[in-house]
């Protein structure tokens, strides 16, 4: 099924706000196995947001739009469709009821102008809005579905999730199931190249993206079952992981913190760690690992020299080779492995980028290893932050 999205309102054109909701809905289109192709934005205009509609309802079998469903002046979406299919909008007595019980239990009276979401045209059905007084528009017609949506990102949320999003899924003839590869130690580039040779149709498709943690490749797999889909994506997996296998650290959810807590934990490691640089970033993420109490004891940030000698960082080390060293790093690292009591520690210390001269330092100080000594450079704290949890996973999976 040829579905596309039409999000519509001037704030989006200002820039004022974001279109989640688009891609809110495009995340879960694809999770149904329908076709999206198109996803536009338009103005509270009337003429363009016509001009939108009527492109749309030639084009795609399944239009969905969010916003302009408000009660002013400006929210012109029923209007609209009204007008494009030439329908009269009248008002519906229980839809109007509904809208003055919600009022009433507000302890409010409704303004008269709420009463144009009490509408419908005849070729549509009203959606409930379970956190909203705008109900939404199941438009059928035509062999088309056209499906108005709030704009507010929670009440478009639930109606999708309770209303919509269950009787599309009756409709869709197609499974769509995909799976990420994460990667490291290749560019992007070089993961294309080993990737796509391997696949020579349309289907699977594949996809590459560069992220702090690495490259990621998608495969994404349509077909007409389940069954078949996870065939698909089985037999897609085992290629990538015969020609890729060794750079793959992880799939799916995987994180880089979710693995390191699982090794450490196997392992029965303990981790310390003390920042300057990351802000913190490197223990945030640790902690957010359930269970991080197993095996991470604890995270100082030492924004200064006084943090890092009150850490046990000797103040000769400092005056000598500077905060941002890897002598300073080392140091940093064996300090809070051994004032915390663990097997490794790490240290993250960095100046913040001015112009090409960057560079945070990841220093990893195990105990009883001696292929310890790893300094990392990365540039801001996202990336120094990945960079010590790869290199702490390649330390961990080396140990055994
Ligand atoms: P509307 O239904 O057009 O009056 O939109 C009401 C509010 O919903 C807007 O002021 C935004 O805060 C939010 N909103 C509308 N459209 C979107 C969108 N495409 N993505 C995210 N938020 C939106
Ligand atoms: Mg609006």
């Amino acid at each position: 099924m040829k579905s596309e999205i039409i999000s519509i309102g001037t704030e989006l054109l200002l820039g004022e706000i974001t279109d989640t909701n688009a891609s809110y809905l495009a995340g879960q289109l694809s999770r149904l196995g329908i076709d999206l192709y198109w996803i536009s934005q338009v103005g509270d205009n009337q003429a363009r947001l016509e001009e939108v509609l009527k492109r749309a309802w030639q084009r795609s079998e399944l239009i969905l739009t969010t916003g302009g469903l408000g009660p002013t002046e400006d929210d012109l979406t029923r209007e609209t469709i009204a007008g494009m299919l030439a329908e009269k909008a009248e008002i519906k007595p229980a839809l109007e009821s509904n809208l003055r019980e919600r009022f009433a239990r507000g302890g409010m009276e409704m303004p008269l102008s709420n009463l144009k979401q009490a509408t419908l045209i005849p070729s549509a059905e009203p959606i409930t809005n379970a956190r909203g007084t705008a109900p939404g528009w199941w438009v059928t017609r035509d062999g088309r579905i056209l499906i108005s949506m709030p704009g507010p990102p929670l009440e478009l949320q639930e109606m999708w999730q309770k209303q919509v999003q269950p009787r599309l899924r009756q409709i869709s003839t197609a499974v769509i199931l995909s799976k990420t590869f994460k990667t490291i130690g290749l560019s992007e580039a070089a993961v294309g190249e080993l990737a796509f040779p391997l696949f020579h149709s349309a289907n699977p498709t594949l996809g590459v993206y560069a992220k702090p943690d690495g490259v990621q490749l998608r495969i994404m797999a349509k077909a007409a079952s389940q069954k078949q889909a996870e065939k698909m994506i089985a037999a897609g997996e085992a290629k990538i992981r015969a020609a890729l296998g060794e750079y793959i650290w992880g799939t799916d959810d995987d994180t880089l913190e979710t693995t390191v807590g699982r090794l450490l934990t196997e392992k029965g490691l303990s981790l310390a760690v003390i920042e300057d640089y990351s802000g913190g970033w490197l223990t945030a993420s640790l902690t957010d690992v359930p269970e991080s109490s197993a095996f991470f004891k604890g995270g100082l940030v030492a924004s200064s020299d006084e943090a890092k000698i009150a850490s046990g960082v000797a103040a000769g080390l400092i005056s000598q080779y500077g905060a941002v060293s890897p002598e300073v790093a080392q140091a940093m690292a064996e300090a809070v492995r051994l004032r915390l009591r663990a097997d490794i520690g790490v240290s993250i210390t960095g100046i913040k980028e001015t112009g090409d001269n960057p560079t945070g330092l990841v220093y990893i100080d195990a105990a009883d290893n001696k292929s310890s000594v790893i300094i990392s450079r990365a540039r801001g704290k996202r990336r120094a932050t990945a960079t010590a949890l790869l290199e702490l996973r390649k330390l961990l999976t080396s140990l055994d």
